[in-house]
């Protein structure tokens, strides 16, 4: 970057050493970081017709003032001033809070203009900002900052101001001009000039698109080198894997591949042959054969000569998994087995010891594959199903253990396009796009909680038909334990409800897992026709006889996680059911329960959910670990990332990126934050 930009604030006049702390705080500590401290909002001066404001809106009118000002103190040094002002046709209450001095200005009769929010309903204005006659503003948009301390937003204002005077020429471009061209942005000096003094909103919108591909695009270009580098550096296997065998497995499964597993299968492949390490995210909704996918890449390994491991996250599903692979495999003389906590004594020793003797090529189990006594003899591929399940350390461990094994993270949430390539930016991505054919698609309907008893005779009809059928317990987010509550409550009133009909069984997080096991095995042996759970069930179960899901309370799960519900029934050739009984009181809740019965695609659902309820909340907050973006936002401006992602793409891999003189300056610019090892700087 610019000398010059780099320096101290306090080369700017005005600034001293108390201030220069002021702005540390908001993170601004040179004449570059001041010059792109954005503002988060712009103070709107154009006069707006009342008759089109809407309620909450900020706006600015103009009008004659009605009658004299009141001021009325209250609380230790609290007072508003309020004041009728008529606007056009409309006689309406102004109300400023602690800004009593403004009385002497507003004066019976006179014209002045306000600034501020408008309730519609109560018909006021609360005022942040007015001017009189003589005073007028001149600029249709003022830009507002977020402050700290004791900085006030006239203050930074002036000092972004001084900033510009001495130093607005020393902006120099970042951005490849071809690309500048292609998408005919602003310059970056006229760009962080309009951004902070818009002269209309056409200036406005102009820097904004600017900034947001530029933000967009460093990212991008951050995430992609940070992998291609990644890459360079760690070597893994090239498996030398027989491919005509390969073939011959696939000829011999019992169904055709789908086009999206046939292309997600040769994307692994792929990476497999490479001699880089795969570090692959797997995307497929629920159903949509990912079990066959992974069979194909552990089959690949072994008749390149390496061991591969399976890890889920629970043994029902170890379980599962293990007969589904069993049966793929095996029939190829590949050797399968199944470790879990419930694998003891010489059994274990037995198996631990043919483990490391080759005489497995396939191991499959939860995290009891990564303790210490278990050793590979030639671990090459790592599989984890449910990736978000796992730790990171969990998955370190694994990899730990074979030379640099290939990974692969399945996982049957759908995660929208747009975090994908965010979060997971430094992993390769495939996505199964694409389900079975003939695959029944699940009705689901939305009922409210008075049509319970019709709902409960309806299922009452499947169960008579000899299905079985799933009952998803109210989820109190605040206590594990108020939960089990409630699906001890539900049991017992369905319990009551099918007395000596059909078996009602209970399921939830606090029973010890045997028994856990237990009643997972006999609602798969159908000894069991109505399991009441809590959410523990979500994961992958699969019971294809099960036709109803009935869920409680859906109004208080997020959209995937329904849908990653319902996709437990639906797993037969039986037409299923998923039943909502919900009551939601707000919009965005009835919003979602439309959704759900109106569509079955899972990257569908997941981007609605972003939508509504935001990147930050998507995967929780904790764990979220989103980029922060100072205009940007990835929800509405996904068109940009995408482009941006495409364009960082063809750079990274282009060798003039990493050598050409016209492109030194956004090399700079990266290596300074961060992005660019140094030594791969010409
Ligand atoms: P998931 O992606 O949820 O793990 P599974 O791998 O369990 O899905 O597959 C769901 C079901 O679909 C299984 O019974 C599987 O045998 C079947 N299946 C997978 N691929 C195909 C295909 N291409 N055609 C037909 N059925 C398939
Ligand atoms: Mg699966």
């Amino acid at each position: 970057m610019n000398e010059q930009l780099n320096q101290p604030v306090t080369v700017i006049k005005g600034i001293g050493n108390e201030m220069a702390e002021t702005l540390a705080d908001m993170r601004i500590t040179t004449v570059g970081d001041l010059l792109e401290y954005f503002p988060y909002r712009y103070e709107d001066y154009r006069l707006k017709d009342l008759a089109e404001a809407k309620h909450d809106e900020r706006i600015t009118v103009e009008g004659k003032v009605h009658s004299e000002p009141a001021l009325v103190y209250y609380g230790k040094k609290k007072n508003r001033l309020s004041v009728r002002l008529l606007v056009g046709r409309y006689l309406i209450i102004i109300t400023f809070f602690n800004q009593p001095y403004l009385k002497q200005k507003i004066i019976v009769g006179e014209t002045i203009t306000v600034t501020g929010k408008w309730d519609q309903h109560r018909q006021t204005i609360t005022a942040s900002h007015m001017t009189s006659g003589e005073n007028a503003q001149s600029q249709d948009f003022e830009p507002v900052y977020a402050v700290k301390g004791k900085m006030t937003v006239p203050t930074i204002r002036r000092l972004i101001k001084q900033a510009f005077a001495k130093f607005g020429q020393e902006i120099n471009e970042i951005l490849p001009a071809e690309l500048l061209q292609k998408y005919k942005l602003l310059n970056r000096s006229d760009a962080l000039r309009m951004m902070h003094f818009p002269s209309g909103s056409d200036e406005m919108k102009q820097a904004r698109r600017r900034f947001v591909y530029e933000e967009f695009l460093l990212f991008q270009l951050k995430m992609q080198s940070l992998r291609k580098l990644e890459r360079e550096q760690s070597p893994g296997i090239a498996f030398s894997y027989q491919l005509s065998k390969l073939k011959e497995f696939v000829t011999g499964l019992p169904f055709p591949l789908t086009g999206a597993q046939k292309r997600v299968v040769n994307e692994i492949l792929g990476d497999m042959k490479s001699p880089y390490r795969m570090n692959r995210l797997l995307q497929g909704d629920v159903g949509s054969g990912k079990t066959v996918v992974a069979a194909i890449a552990l089959f690949a390994a072994k008749t390149a000569g390496y061991q591969g491991a399976l890890m889920v996250p629970t043994e029902i599903l170890a379980d599962q998994h293990s007969m589904s692979l069993k049966q793929l495999l095996e029939p190829f003389g590949v050797k399968t087995a199944l470790l879990t906590s419930s694998v003891k004594g010489k059994r274990r020793r037995e198996l631990l010891e043919s483990l490391k003797n080759q005489e497995i090529d396939v191991l499959i189990g939860t995290h009891a594959l990564i303790q210490d006594e278990v050793d590979f003899h030639s671990l090459g591929l790592v599989i984890t199903d449910e990736q978000h399940r796992f730790g990171v350390e969990q998955r370190r461990v694994l990899r730990v253990k074979g030379e640099n094994p290939d990974v692969l993270f399945m996982t049957a949430t759908p995660i929208p396009r747009t975090l994908a390539i965010t979060v997971f930016g430094e992993m390769d991505v495939s996505v199964i796009d694409e389900m079975p054919a003939g695959r029944k698609s699940i009705e689901t309907y939305w009922a409210r909680h008075e049509m319970l008893e019709r709902v409960l005779s309806f299922m009452e009809k499947e169960l008579g038909k000899g299905r079985q059928a799933y009952v998803i317990c109210p989820l109190i987010e605040e206590s594990d334990k108020l939960d089990v509550q409630n699906a001890i409550d539900v049991h017992s009133s369905l319990s009551f409800f099918f007395k000596d009909r059909f078996q009602v069984g209970l399921m939830h997080g606090r029973l010890p897992s045997d028994e856990k096991d237990q009643i997972m095995k006999a609602f798969s042996k159908n000894e069991v026709q109505v399991l009441v759970s809590t959410t523990v069930v979500e994961v992958g179960v699969n019971v294809p006889n099960a036709t109803v899901m009935l869920i409680y309370d859906a109004e208080r799960f997020g959209l995937s996680q329904l849908h990653q519900l319902r996709g437990r029934v639906g797993r037969g050739s039986d037409q299923s059911y998923c039943i909502l009984l919900a009551d939601p009181k707000s919009e965005v809740g009835k919003e979602r329960m439309k959704i759900m019965s109106e569509t079955n695609d899972g990257f569908v659902l997941s981007e609605k959910d972003l939508e509504l309820r935001g990147p930050g909340d998507f995967f929780g907050k904790k764990q979220s670990g989103l980029p922060e973006f100072k205009v940007a936002d990835m929800v509405h401006d996904y068109r940009a990332l995408e482009t941006a992602r495409n364009d960082a793409s063809l750079l990274v891999q282009s060798k003039a990126f990493w050598q050409s003189e016209k492109y030194r300056s956004l090399r700079e610019y990266l290596a300074e934050s961060g992005a660019l090892a140094n030594e791969k700087l010409d």
